[in-house]
């Protein structure tokens, strides 16, 4: 399988067939989502399809949708309400939904929008050629049956050349008590790491610089895969993974995410502070600082476990960022205990914090409960902790002051064309003019070192020096 792979992609790397239309991709929700609608693109494109230069001008429309939370379901269906609309008047518009709110609502899907040609869940995503020729018959066509998500030989259409997500484990065998995920993308299954490592030396191939490696619980890497050592340990882990991959030549960077407090190992942490093209920051959800309301989240850690594995990674990184997800107003949550959440922020100081209110999920146990939170407590919790995360980020933030950091240029800040954007080992984002003090320019993929001059909650700027 691995030989034809190598060969396939060495030889001819994306086939592409005479024009027969336009698509256009909505992608909502998380990474693994975008990593996701890069693939379909590069599907459409080794099929013939083009981007069209806007959504109403498309022949096929693809919404790659999420769940997580109820606004973001409830998104697509307005989007889908005008195609279906269109479809009318255009009754060779092709319309697909893939992704989470596929997976979760299946069949009726078609019940509620008729217009609708494909429903494909997130284990489906290799196959949208064949299910896209199975339409071409006026069929409609529903895949949510689990499926084993064998490597793709297409070509990803990522959206930029220097930066690039890599999946290395799809789905999760967790069963966080709010989370629609493992029902929404099935058990774990990881790649190959020979898979993983030809995808990105042939990304290195193309001029990109950084890899993001991707998994919805990446310290579960290698679960499901064979190997376990004499010494009875995993064989195949992240940080085998980490070491296996990161002498691949003109990789510069390599990030990764998202990590598990409950498998988030020393060993790990020792890796990342030996290999130097693995940078120092850490995307870490702790989502509750109540043990309680953590063990009724079935997250299967403490609070006290977070925090040592916080100081380990600053007692080997101490310049290392650390970002969270934090969830307020979970069923039961009392007010002191949303305390310990606000207070854990103020003690570990995050560089970033996504956070969310509570939202009942189908098929979580957690949405059966009765003791769930009013909508007015919600609000408030979370513009509380907004408020709290915004400051500590630019509390944080100041330790850049006046230092010099090595940026890795992604492309020209979008609100001002006169400066370059990129971001420091830190995944801080930072501006700086295109042409430095001594007249260099630079562009997309250079590794610049720039003095940062300002700080902001969620970014810096500076001057390069030269
Ligand atoms: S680890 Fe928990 S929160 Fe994360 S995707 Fe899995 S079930 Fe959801």
């Amino acid at each position: 399988m691995l030989n034809q792979l190598s060969e396939e992609l060495k030889i001819n790397p994306a086939k592409t067939r005479p024009n027969i239309g336009s698509y256009w991709i909505t992608t909502f929700g998380c990474q693994m989502n975008k990593a996701d609608s890069e693939r379909m693109a590069g599907t459409l494109e080794s099929m013939g399809y083009q981007k069209a230069e806007a959504e109403l001008e498309a022949d096929l429309i693809l919404y790659n949708t999420c769940t997580i939370r109820d606004n973001a379901e409830q998104k697509v269906y307005s989007y889908l309400g005008r195609q279906a609309k269109r479809k009318h008047n255009s009754p060779h518009l092709k319309l697909v939904i893939a992704g989470c709110v596929a997976q979760q609502e299946g069949e009726a899907l078609l019940r509620r929008i008729p217009e609708l040609d494909l429903v494909m869940g997130p284990q489906h995503i290799n196959r949208l050629e064949t299910l896209l020729n199975q339409i071409d018959n006026g069929q409609q066509v529903v895949a949510t049956d689990e499926n084993y998500i064998l490597e793709d030989l297409t070509t990803a259409r990522r959206d930029s050349k220097v930066c690039a997500w890599v999946n290395v484990i799809y789905g999760c065998n967790e069963r966080c008590t709010y989370c629609v995920v493992p029902s929404v993308r099935g058990k774990e299954q990881s790649r190959l790491p020979e898979a993983i490592h030809l995808e990105i030396e042939r990304l290195a191939s193309l001029g990109f610089k950084e890899i993001t490696l991707l998994g919805q619980n990446i310290d579960a890497y290698g679960r499901d895969l064979p190997g376990i050592k004499a010494t009875g340990r995993r064989e195949n882990t992240l940080t085998d993974l980490l070491h296996y991959i990161h002498d691949i030549e003109g990789i510069e960077r390599i990030r990764f995410a998202t990590s598990h407090p409950r498998y988030f190992t020393n060993r790990l942490i020792k890796a990342c502070a030996e290999l130097p093209k693995v940078c120092e920051h850490f995307h870490i959800p702790f989502q509750s600082g109540d043990n309680e309301i953590l063990k009724s989240m079935g997250r299967g850690y403490t609070i006290e476990k977070y925090k040592r594995i916080i100081s380990q990674i600053r007692d080997l990184m101490p310049k290392a960022s650390i970002s969270a997800d934090v969830i307020v107003a979970f069923p039961g949550e009392t007010r002191s205990q949303y305390q310990s959440t606000l207070s854990v922020i103020k003690e570990l100081g995050f560089d970033q914090v996504n956070t969310a209110a509570y939202s009942p999920r189908p098929n979580t146990p957690a949405a059966k409960w009765g003791n769930q939170i009013s909508e007015e407590i919600k609000v408030e919790r979370l513009r509380e902790l907004n408020n709290l995360v915004e400051l500590t980020a630019k509390r944080m933030n100041e330790r850049y002051k006046n230092e010099i950091h090595e940026v890795l240029v992604e492309g020209l800040n979008p609100k001002d064309q006169t400066q370059l954007m990129g971001r420091t080992r830190t995944n801080r984002l930072t501006f700086f003019p295109v042409q430095g003090p001594k007249g260099c320019f630079y562009k997309p993929g250079d590794l610049v070192n720039v003095y940062i001059e300002t700080v902001r909650p969620f970014s810096l700027s500076g001057t390069s020096l030269k």
